[in-house]
């Protein structure tokens, strides 16, 4: 097959292991830095074009789409759904789960475990969002954050008013949400291939920290986890329309709850915690699913 990757990099870990498992299984994959993908959009023969080249005979196409630059790559997927290409992941589900709110939305609706999250914009409702979610100690997060940068633990009432206060006074968009204690600091990270958790791994904060993100200082291990937390991963990204997600659970009181699902998720954390080949695993799901013009959406939306 012939399989094009989207990565602004192609030294970065995740691009280069996905390279290497499809080499080693016969395909031809090839690395084109996103934002350097042209496009000629007609309603006769859409095309893609890269460094003067037309990009053309593509069977699929792999995105990884940093947060930065979501509206411009998922634009570049979306014209290779056009061009009839199978993407991994497609481009309307990229854009849906890139919106945190849309997307705790949308897995509530499905009846997903989620924490009790509240979302407000006047500054006039602040203690009935806070008495909403059950009081402090609370989360507030915002909405564009990642990598744990603007997730803030108010541990009394006082606290969570002014922090709320304050990034409304900043007009940044935030939610409110339980602070699951009984996490003890722990979140589990599953690689959802497919309709399967093909690796799943915990993460767990540094001492004194809440929040287990890597770049926090958190540490990485296997971790076997429950047929209701795996049955609760596949659905979430079943759910927000993703064939490969990373899915973030916490260990709740009341059972298993998504707190985020990534549609880029980097590949080398859980490689390494975990042993296992989830590159060869991608590429082994691109084989079985490839096909041309086999998107859902096909690129609509
Ligand atoms: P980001 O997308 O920036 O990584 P997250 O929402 O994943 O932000 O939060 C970062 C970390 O903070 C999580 O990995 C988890 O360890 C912790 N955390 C987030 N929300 C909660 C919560 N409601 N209760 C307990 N811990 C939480």
């Amino acid at each position: 097959m012939k399989i094009a990757i989207l990565s602004r990099n192609p030294r970065l870990y995740s691009t280069r292991r996905l390279v290497e498992a499809g080499t080693q299984r016969g395909h031809e994959v090839t690395v084109f830095d996103t934002l350097h993908c042209y496009m000629n959009i007609n309603s006769v023969e859409p095309s893609m074009h890269y460094q003067g080249n037309e990009l053309k005979d593509y069977d699929a196409v792999i995105p990884r789409i940093g947060a930065s630059i979501t509206f411009y790559g998922t634009a570049v997927l979306r014209q290779f759904e056009m061009m009839g290409v199978y993407p991994l992941n497609e481009s309307v589900a990229i854009s849906r789960s890139r919106d945190k709110l849309r997307s705790m939305q949308l897995m509530s609706r499905k009846g997903i475990g989620l924490p009790v999250t509240g979302f407000a914009h006047s500054p006039d409702d602040i203690p009935d969002l806070i008495a909403m979610v059950g009081g402090a100690p609370l989360v507030i997060k915002l909405l564009e954050g990642t990598q744990g940068i603007g997730v803030v633990l108010a541990e009394t009432r006082k606290a969570a008013e002014s922090v709320i206060e304050a990034f409304m006074g900043l007009k940044a968009n935030i939610m409110v949400q339980e602070f699951i204690q009984e996490a003890g600091g722990a979140d589990i990270r599953c690689f959802v291939v497919g309709d399967r958790v093909v690796a799943a791994m915990k993460r767990q904060a540094a001492d004194g920290e809440f929040r287990s993100n890597l770049h926090r200082g958190g540490s990485a291990s296997l971790i076997k986890i429950t047929p209701d937390e795996r049955a609760t991963a596949v659905r979430a990204a079943r759910t927000m329309g993703l064939n490969v997600a990373g899915v973030d659970i916490l260990r709740s009181n009341h059972g298993p709850v998504v707190m985020e699902v990534n549609s880029s998720p980097g590949i080398q954390g859980i490689e390494e915690a975990t042993g296992i080949d989830v590159a060869n695993k991608i590429i082994m799901f691109i084989e079985k699913n490839a096909r041309a013009n086999h998107t859902r959406t096909r690129g609509q939306g």
